[in-house]
């Protein structure tokens, strides 16, 4: 990527850092998600200083203000300001921290354009926030995250219909990558050999998830159902974009 494009000056926005890089003697380089611009590269000078005032803030899943500064030949921003607002880290337990992350790491492989980075920031903030008063079945929490995820990328998964005939489904229990959905009994038949059958507890789960926080405390997760769920999210993801995608996260949970 080296387009070149405008400068930019005294922009704020608030922003999620997603990965920390030492640079030089005191800086570091991190990769943000921001409000307004979506993903962007930013130099933070001195922060590694032994007096800096940002000691122990520039941290993965801080949400920071910056006043950004960009010269025309460059991709990469420099913060001219820093205000700290939070890290979600702070008083959350192991468990939440892996969700968050691994809706870091999921966020991190999107292409997300300017104009939709507003609405994908706020919907991580909701998530993070959700996840840190979660004490039971968190993992529930992400699935429904990656399900308006695909709403917003304009890649909805249906979880009501048949993909090939359209007919109403009472549970999910075929996948099939070729139909990017799930199928009915009669379809599914006709597509042997290249469904992946799932556990009605998923399917029950899956077809849930958008109500989930009413039945969280109820539903038993097994990890069975963790590994059947989370395979059929990369799939489904990497079918639509070409490329490989993964949770490596999800695997400490
Ligand atoms: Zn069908």
């Amino acid at each position: 990527m080296t387009s070149i494009s405008k400068p930019i000056r005294n922009l704020t926005t608030v922003a999620i850092i997603l990965k920390k890089i030492p640079y030089k003697e005191t800086s570091v380089i991190v990769k943000v998600f921001s409000q307004i611009l979506g993903h962007i590269s930013v130099i933070i000078h001195g922060v590694r200083k032994e007096k800096s005032r940002l000691t122990g803030q520039i941290e993965i899943l801080s949400e920071v203000e910056l006043v950004l500064y960009k010269s025309s030949n460059s991709n990469l921003f420099t913060a001219q300001n820093i205000h700290f607002i939070r890290n979600y880290q702070v008083n959350s337990s192991y468990t939440q921290i892996i969700l968050m992350q691994a809706g870091v790491e999921l966020i991190l492989q999107l292409i997300i354009s300017e104009t939709e980075a507003s609405n994908f920031y706020d919907l991580l903030i909701k998530y993070f926030l959700y996840i840190a008063k979660t004490q039971k079945n968190g993992i529930a929490i992400f699935w429904r995250f990656v399900l308006r995820i695909f709403v917003f990328l304009g890649i909805e998964l249906n979880i009501q219909h048949c993909a090939n005939c359209n007919k109403p489904l009472e549970n999910l229990v075929n996948f099939a990558p070729l139909f990017h959905g799930f199928l009915c009994r009669q379809c599914s038949k006709k597509n042997v050999g290249r469904n992946i059958s799932i556990d009605s507890k998923s399917g029950f789960l899956i077809k849930n998830l958008y109500q989930i926080g009413n039945i969280l405390e109820d539903v038993e997760i097994t990890s069975n159902m963790i590994i059947d769920i989370n395979r059929i999210i990369l799939i489904y993801l990497t079918d639509h974009y070409h490329q490989k995608f993964h949770l490596n996260c999800l695997e400490m949970y």
